[in-house]
């Protein structure tokens, strides 16, 4: 039975095997991967595949799939001109973001990604927190993103974060299903530990994950190891007694053999205090931990504050004495207009 024409970017080449099966066409795995190794892969807007195509897959291809990619709404780059913001409109009128992080490494990008239009998650120094959650992005969706970011930077792209708008493991299958195609040799070809899923800490799917043994990196948010403000900085996540998601952190950590890297958005004022650093002594008797460092980027005028140069200092001298890996990461866009998920904020409210 014939179905509703699917958008090539979001297949692997045994999908699009599949969907063309179903519609009664034949196309061989070789085949698939060529159509999708044009339109992914080279980013051409012609899926025909370069050698002798056939003229029914052609014509099936036309008549089944899609190859359509997001109409880009506005491209804001920073004051240092390292990254660059982009908003996209979706065929329905959704809006979402992704960014093109310059690395240490000149004329090398990495590209933030978003899994969600909007977010359930209700992170209360979170811009995109406060839209709500509209839709999940579909794999197509995202990767048009990703494929319109690589073909615009003056340079490489060699990886990809989900660490834009949404709760990556809110939508786990789309992204999963989006890590693979960014990581097939006829999709993004991006290599496997180059990609990064981040989690404000769902506890259920981290153990999914850890059971499939997905072979990207993950980064789970801790930012208080303190109950109550837990929960009031991440309502949703906060629910869950810490005590469960550590478990489920130790089981990741011995699966994949590795450190766990945990993020804590920097508040000042908030959680940069002695009992934190108590908190996470307490953890770190039970974890391996890796600790990502990354300033609150709250546009409101009355949100909360980044930590002063002397808050900050005392903050990660009191950490070093731990004895984890510490990771200072400046969050992009520093201006209010290009925090995360303000461009979106700002075009739903028209
Ligand atoms: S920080 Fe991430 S998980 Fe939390 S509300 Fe914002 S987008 Fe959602």
């Amino acid at each position: 039975m014939p179905t509703a024409p699917l958008n090539l970017l979001g297949l692997l080449p045994a999908d699009l095997v599949a969907h063309l099966e179903a519609q009664g066409e034949r196309c061989s795995l070789t085949e698939a991967r060529q159509v999708l190794s044009r339109v992914i892969s080279e980013g051409s807007s012609d899926p025909t595949p370069r050698r002798e195509p056939r003229k029914a897959l052609v014509a099936a291809l036309r008549q089944h799939t899609t190859w359509d990619r997001l109409e880009v709404l506005q491209r804001v780059p920073d004051q240092e001109g390292k990254s660059v913001r982009y908003l996209f409109r979706s065929p329905d009128g959704a809006l979402s973001e992704a960014v093109r992080i310059g690395l240490h490494k000149p004329d090398h990008f990495t590209v933030c990604l978003s899994s969600q239009v909007g977010c359930a998650m209700q992170c209360a120094f979170c811009a995109t927190g406060r839209l709500g959650l509209s839709r999940n992005l579909a794999p197509w969706e995202i990767v048009s993103a990703f494929l319109t970011v690589r073909d615009e930077a003056p340079g490489r792209v060699s990886g990809a974060v989900f660490m834009g708008q949404g709760e990556p493991f809110h939508s786990y299958e789309a992204v999963i299903q989006t890590a693979r195609v960014l990581s097939d040799p006829a999709g993004g070809r991006i290599a496997k530990e180059n990609i990064t899923i981040s989690t404000v800490g769902l506890v259920p799917q981290i153990r999914r994950y850890t059971r499939e043994r997905q072979p990207y990196k993950l980064i789970v948010s801790l930012t208080s190891t303190v109950a109550a403000r837990r929960a009031e900085l991440l309502p949703v996540a906060g629910r869950t007694e810490l005590s469960e998601l550590v478990a489920a952190i130790r089981e990741y950590s011995e699966v994949a053999q590795d450190r766990t890297t945990v993020a804590w958005v920097v508040i000042g004022g908030v959680n940069t205090g002695e009992d934190e650093v108590e908190g996470l002594r307490t953890l770190l008797g039970e974890l391996p931990l890796r600790i990502n460092l990354i300033d609150v980027n709250d546009a409101r005028p009355d949100g909360f504050r980044r930590a002063g140069p002397e808050e900050l200092r005392g903050f990660l001298d009191r950490l070093q004495v731990l004895g984890v890996p510490l990771v200072r990461r400046y969050s992009v866009g520093q201006d209010q207009s290009s925090a995360c998920g303000m461009l979106a904020a700002v075009h739903a409210r028209g």
